[in-house]
């Protein structure tokens, strides 16, 4: 792509099931325009997250209905789960993509990216520093999911979450015990405490204890000996480990209400937390909504996608929930997604600057290579290989 191509943005309508954001929301492509850019989007895009073709137009931006045109046109392709392979054959050479590529389950995608000649930025594989936090899409998503595990929670506990007062007798708070306090489950501690609960935390991070508090939780100290992680995550703990967590936390879990899981590690599999065992501990009535439904799941009876009950025990394993809030996961990600454009250079001189950290942290494929070490680490190197092999033949 020469320099100058760097001007016109077209953004996917959702094809996946259930997805109801889209990556740009008027007002933040009025600014898009305002700065130069030509902003084109697929009709329909927006009807999901409350957007009407209609809202978008008034702003200034161009509605297709042909999604092969819009591809063949945009130098910067935007959407909020992964373009589909077919897509990748409509687009231009040069041109740069914007995702959640999910690079551990879409190496045959990023393959044919690369091929292309595409520029794929992934999301997940933003550094998370402060420089890029105005970016940080991975954490807009996961706060609004914390947010909203804790009222699906409340929605379904047959109980009061605040301390009340009546007349007919006093009505104690329901307890919510919060596993993992990362983005996700900061925002699940807060809002908990928002709606009166009583709230405790745990992390293997010893590092989030304060900010635990800080909310007014409690942190849990299971005097355990974890390993640390780089960057600020968390490393995979060993079996051993995590039997001991899970006998540390048992009797925690029985004491309370509500359980919101959120805890992860990036590129595996996530830790199983709570056993059948564990779960049959609980009170008849109570709650847990598994946010690692998606990645394995934290809780061994949860099926991904589904709310079920086991012995009174509720156990919500939702999958995509920053979806279930469209409107305001569209306009953080829009942000987000247009903070990361404007990094890549002005309109007409795309400068897409490798020393840049950011930059080079986000970007999975580049003038036909599979640029990111990290996302060949999490597609697995061979898998990666033998496809470019197929595409290329
Ligand atoms: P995540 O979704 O990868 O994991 C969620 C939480 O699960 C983490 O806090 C992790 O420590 C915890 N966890 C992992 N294994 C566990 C286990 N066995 N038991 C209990 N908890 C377990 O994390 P995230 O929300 O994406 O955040 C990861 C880190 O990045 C945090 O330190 C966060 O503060 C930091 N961060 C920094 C920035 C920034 O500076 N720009 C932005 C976002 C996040």
């Amino acid at each position: 792509m020469s320099e100058s191509h760097f001007v016109k943005v077209g953004v996917l309508a959702e094809t996946l099931r259930g997805e109801r954001r889209v990556a740009l929301v008027p007002d933040v492509a009025a600014k898009l325009i305002a700065s130069g850019f030509e902003v084109v989007i697929e009709a329909g895009a927006g009807e999901l997250a409350s957007f009407t073709d209609d809202a978008y137009r008034k702003v200034g931006l161009m509605v297709s209905l042909d999604r092969h045109a819009l591809l063949g046109m945009a130098d910067v392709v935007l959407s909020v789960q992964p373009p589909l392979l077919e897509d990748v054959a409509q687009m231009r050479a040069g041109a740069v993509t914007i995702s959640f590529l999910q690079p551990s389950t879409q190496g045959a995608l990023i393959a044919a990216l690369a091929t292309r000649g595409v520029t794929a930025l992934s999301l997940e594989l933003l550094p998370r520093t402060s420089r890029a936090q105005s970016m940080d899409a991975l954490s807009s998503q996961s706060s609004l999911a914390g947010y909203k595990a804790v009222l699906m929670a409340a929605n379904r506990l047959g109980k009061f979450f605040p301390m009340l007062m009546t007349a007919a007798g006093t009505i104690p708070p329901a307890r919510v015990l919060v596993l993992g306090a990362g983005v996700a489950g900061l925002q699940a501690i807060a809002t908990a405490r928002r709606l009166g609960a009583v709230v405790e935390a745990y992390d293997v991070r010893p590092a989030v204890q304060e900010e635990v508090q800080s909310l007014g939780a409690k942190f849990l100290a299971l005097t355990l000996d974890t390993r640390q992680g780089e960057g600020g995550y968390a490393r995979e703990q060993s079996e051993e480990f995590l039997n001991k967590q899970r006998e540390g936390l048992a009797e925690y879990v029985a004491a309370n209400d509500v359980v919101i899981t959120t805890a992860s590690v990036p590129g595996r599999q996530a830790p199983r937390l709570l056993t059948a065992a564990i779960v049959a501990g609980m009170r008849r009535g109570s709650v847990i909504v598994d946010m690692a439904a998606e990645s394995g799941g934290n809780c061994e009876l949860t099926r991904p996608g589904q709310v079920i009950e086991v012995d009174g025990i509720w156990i919500d394993g939702t999958t995509n929930i920053p979806s279930t809030m469209a409107l305001h996961a569209s306009q953080l990600y829009a942000r987000n997604v247009t903070n990361l454009i404007h990094l890549l250079g002005s309109p007409g001189d795309l400068k897409l600057n490798f020393e840049d950290e950011v930059i080079r942290g986000c970007c999975v494929t580049h003038a036909g290579q599979i640029v990111s070490e990290r996302a060949r680490q999490l597609m697995g190197m061979i898998a990666a290989q033998e496809a470019i092999r197929q595409e290329v033949r």
